[in-house]
Order: structure tokens, then sequence, then C-alpha cells
């Protein structure tokens, strides 16, 4: 077993790309951590660090309590598992299982019996004499698995091994991880793209944006109450709604959020109160989850928008309503791009909004006649089509007025460079 620490570590490639930014976080013994993060946020070059496959440009990596920086990849004790798990062609299924403990010149009998007693685990006994060509994706990611985790390393590191897989087998692979890399012990990371495989498997999820870190938590700490508008944005099985509100706090009575044609009061003895009027004159960003939202009779009179309904979705399991209530959207904040040169050559989504401004005014441009913005505070905004789940039978046809019930301690609130409000509990 074995802990990692991370201590503001960045990563410049050559040519000056900033890959990773200043990122510390700590493994704890036997944790089961995952990096979680679009793609091209630094990830995997985190990973190849710690397995010492990239040499580390700023800070330092602590294996075990001891600095690690300089120390080559095989005295590491570090076992690795890609994507596409390499195995060696020539070699059978056991062969390629059996080669770590070979070239430690394991005694062949301890050999034959790890392998064996391995392969069950991994529900490949019945392949131990083929090759990996006769082999479906989902074996030979087994197989892959195997011959890392056979000689028991101190730390096992997992970039994407799921994502070449169907649906399927990645569901089913996913428990199997899970169960052995616990029964195990042996400290992971993981990495991935995949929010509901972080939600799934992690003791503690890292989540990463542009080579920064976003937030780290436990899957139910980031879910429900999480650090930046990033996270929850990024976290949500259906879009989240983001809205622009302005802070009032009118004679003092309470804490108001004026999203323009509509208001949400929020009492002092709300325990988010007074964290969110120190920001009072001052537009926030509201991030509302499409649960957080219901349908609610014309006479309902607690917190709520009020709209029309401008389509309705089929999900199979539920149905979601599309309802325009004047509230101004904004876009998901991203923290400052440091990647000066990949923004100059405008690669990056962020780096073509940035173009487009330069172009066309300060302002989100409009996308059609129906949401044409408005102004609210000193912003340019789109007018907000809120999600709302309805269920298994919708009780909105698209054209119906909607009033929305707003479930206020499902608000998140977000300043505008997409920093919690009220500091998230960890
Ligand atoms: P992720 O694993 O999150 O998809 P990576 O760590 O692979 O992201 O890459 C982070 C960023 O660094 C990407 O923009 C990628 O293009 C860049 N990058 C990765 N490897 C190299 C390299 N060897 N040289 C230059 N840039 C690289």
């Amino acid at each position: 077993m074995s802990s990692v620490v991370l201590d503001k570590v960045s990563k410049v490639y050559p040519g000056g790309y900033l890959a990773v930014d200043r990122l510390s976080l700590r493994a704890e013994d036997g944790e089961f951590l995952v990096l979680l993060g679009p793609s091209g946020c630094g990830k995997s070059t985190l990973l190849r660090m710690i397995a010492g496959l990239e040499e580390i440009t700023e800070g330092d990596l602590w294996l075990d309590g001891q600095i690690a920086n300089h120390l080559a990849p095989r005295d590491r004790d570090v076992a690795m598992v890609f994507q596409n798990g390499a195995l060696y062609p020539h070699r059978t299924v056991r062969g390629n299982m059996a080669f770590p403990l070979e070239i430690a010149k394991e005694d062949p009998a301890t050999v034959r019996a790890r392998v064996t007693e391995l392969s069950k685990a991994l529900h490949i006994d019945e392949q131990l004499d083929r090759r990996p060509a006769t082999l479906s994706g989902g074996q030979r990611q087994r197989v892959a698995m195997g011959r890392a985790i056979v000689r028991q390393p101190k730390l096992f590191l997992m970039d994407e091994p799921l994502s070449n897989l169907d649906a399927g087998m990645r569901t089913e692979l996913r428990m199997e991880i899970s169960s052995l890399v616990r029964s195990l012990g042996v400290t992971t990371i993981y990495v991935t793209h995949d929010q509901v495989e972080a939600l799934t498997l992690a003791d503690r999820i890292a989540i990463l944006n542009r080579g920064v870190l976003q937030d780290i938590g436990t899957p139910g700490q980031i879910y429900n109450d999480p650090a930046t508008a990033f996270t929850a944005a990024f976290l949500s099985s259906q879009q989240l709604n983001l809205l622009a509100a302005t802070v009032r706090t009118p004679q003092n009575q309470y804490v108001m959020l004026d999203f323009g044609p509509h208001q949400l009061i929020m009492p002092w003895n709300d325990p988010r109160a007074y964290a969110v009027s120190q920001h009072v004159g001052t537009q926030i960003i509201v991030g509302l989850r499409p649960d957080g939202l219901a349908p609610a009779p014309e006479s309902y009179e607690g917190p709520s928008f009020y709209g029309r309904v401008r389509a309705l979705e089929y999900h199979g399991h539920e149905w979601l309503a599309y309802a325009e209530c004047g509230v101004p959207a904004v876009p998901v904040p991203e923290p400052p791009d440091p990647r000066g040169r990949a923004e100059a050559l405008g690669h990056t989504e962020g780096g073509l909004r940035r173009v487009m401004r330069r172009m066309f005014g300060n302002h989100q441009e409009p996308q059609d006649q129906e949401q044409v913005g408005q102004h609210v505070g000193s912003g340019f905004h789109r007018r907000a089509d809120l999600i709302v789940r309805l269920g298994v039978r919708p009780s909105w046809r698209a054209g119906d007025p909607a009033k929305i019930a707003v479930d206020l301690s499902r608000l998140m609130l977000f300043t505008q460079d997409g920093a919690r409000i009220d500091p998230p509990r960890r």
C-alpha cells in the first residue's frame, strides 16, 4: 500500500504548453481516487508524472512519504493499465499475466498458482491458453488488468481502462475492478472523463479543468455540494440550469435573488443568506439541477418561476420540459486559461469564444430569434430555457403556461467566475 502526495505540481510540455497547473492533492493508503475531467484537461499527464513516464516541471511528488520526482519508473513499484491494454501478441493469456513475475525471477510454481488464482477472479481462467488476438476487447482488458495486478504493486494507475468497451461490458468490468481493487487494498488512481464511472467507482473524485484542480471530495460531496460551477455542470446528468441573478437586500428584510422578471427570496435564517448578502448589488450565478424544479399548480405560492413550456423531451425513464421564463442564462464559467499558446492559436473552445468576442463585442452571440437576450446588470445574457424533470407522465404539453416550483435548498450559488459563495462542506 502507498500514499501519493502531489504538492503544487505543474507540467509544461516542450513549446510552453501548460498541461497541469500547480496541482496539489493526496491519495491515502488504499484509497480509490478518480481523476475526472473533460478530454485534454491534463488527467493523463498527471498520471504519467506519478508513474515516472513524464518529467515533473515544478512541484513535488511524494510516494509513501518519500520524495519521488527523480525516481525511475521501475523503482516506484507502480503498475499501469491503459485504455488500450497493449498485450504481448505472441504470448498466451497465461504468458502475459506471468510476465512481470517471470522478470522478477519468481519461482515457477508460485507464478503458476498466482496467475491461476487471479485469472479466476478476473473470469478469464478458461482463456489462459489463448493469444490476445482471439479475445474480445473486454477479455483483453481483463488480461491487462491481471498483468498489472499480478505482482501486487504498491500503487495502481489506470488510464481510461474501460473507454474502448461497449456499454454492457463497461458496466460489468466496472463492478469487477471495484471489488478486485478493494479486496487487494492497493491505492488506485483512475482516470476517466465519464462522470458515471467516477461517481460509481471512487472513494473520492478529483475534478480537473484546463490543468487546474476544481474540486476534490467524496462522490456525494462533489455532486451535492460542488465547490465550483464547472464541477456542478460537469456532474449533472441533465444540463444544469445556470442563471444570472442580482443580489438585493430590500430594507434588510431578506436576501433577494433578482432574475429580472422573477425573484426568489432567501430568508435571513437560511444558512447561505449571509454569504450571499456579501455580494449585494452584484450579479452572481445560480445553479439549479432539473430535479430541483417541479411543475406546480397555478395557485402555488412558494418560491417559483412562471413562463411557458417550449418543448418536451422523452428520455424513456422520464420526460424533461424546456420552459421559457425570461430568466437570463449564463455559460459555464471557465477558469482563466493559462495556456496562452493554445489560446493564441484559437485551438481551445475558450480561445474561440474569446476570438468571437473580440469580433462581435463583449456578449454571447444570440442563438436564434426565440433566444434573443436581455441586459441584466452589466452583462448581456441569453434567455434560459429552464429544464424541468417531469417524471414518467408529463403534466404539461408544449405551449402550456408553466408554473415552476423551485426547491430553494437545491440552489447552488457561485460568483461570476464560478467559485462557490457559501463554502462547501468538506
Ligand atoms: P487528458 O488525459 O485529460 O485528456 P492530457 O493529459 O492527455 O489530457 O493532455 C493535456 C494537454 O496537454 C492536452 O491539451 C494535450 O494536447 C497536451 N499534451 C499532452 N501530451 C503532450 C505532449 N507530449 N506535448 C505537448 N502537449 C501535450
